[in-house]
């Protein structure tokens, strides 16, 4: 039960980076996350990719066209958008502002592209990257899914190394062998950044008034 009779104040939330080439383990560790942390929110992105099977819009992606895509990027809709491979993907710029004014710390699963343009956006942002403990954990993650075909799987190994190259651009860097280590390791970092003496003060302004008066 929480003792903390003084209300807590509303703190913008922390915008997050977390990148890895596919088949890293970067959603299992980002929803896992989630999970734990109740003031953490991940940010759906837009994408022009066709769904793969036990995918749902609006759950793991905002499936849109093309032409649809286009049209958001004229309207300025995104805060960053990239092609990945051979299609679009783009971030919601309005739903992740109204989760950092709501106190949100916000999640964006993104390449080493996007991660650039947000850091020139918004210079605050922290940055995680996520990589496999091997090559050969890498590739057999990407079979194991059986979402894509054997070709496409070839084609993303090669992918992997060129994205894995940016590594270096990122705040954090965690190997992701053991899940619960690598969770844990995630976990704490975000609440290390939530318990920051700047964040704090604003967020218990009333209850340390109360204890140092
Ligand atoms: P997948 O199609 O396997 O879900 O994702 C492929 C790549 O696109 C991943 O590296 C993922 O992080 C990246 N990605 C997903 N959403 C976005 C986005 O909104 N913006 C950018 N720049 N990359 C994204």
């Amino acid at each position: 039960m929480s003792l903390i009779l003084a209300a807590e104040a509303i703190v913008p939330g922390t915008l997050y980076i977390v990148a890895a080439p596919s088949g890293a383990g970067k959603s299992s560790l980002v929803n896992a996350l989630i999970k734990r942390l109740s003031f953490v929110y991940l940010s759906i992105s837009h994408t022009t990719r066709a769904m793969r099977p036990g995918e749902e819009d609006g759950q793991h992606y905002h499936f849109i066209n093309s032409e649809e895509f286009v049209q958001r990027v004229g309207e300025g809709e995104f805060l960053e958008h990239a092609q990945v491979f051979d299609n679009y993907y783009g971030t919601s710029q309005k739903y992740v502002q109204r989760q950092l004014d709501a106190g949100h710390d916000v999640i964006l699963e993104i390449d080493w592209q996007g991660a650039q343009q947000v850091r020139k956006l918004m210079p605050d942002c922290k940055s995680i990257y996520i990589l496999p403990p091997s090559k050969e954990a890498l590739q057999e993650r990407l079979e194991k899914r059986q979402q894509d075909s054997a070709e496409v799987v070839a084609r993303r190994m090669r992918d992997a190394v060129s994205e894995m190259s940016h590594y270096a651009e990122f705040d954090y860097l965690i190997i992701n062998d053991d899940f619960y280590k690598a969770l844990d390791e995630m976990c704490t970092i975000f609440t290390a950044n939530r318990t920051a003496i700047a964040q704090q003060q604003v967020r218990y302004e009333a209850l340390i008034e109360q204890l140092l008066n």
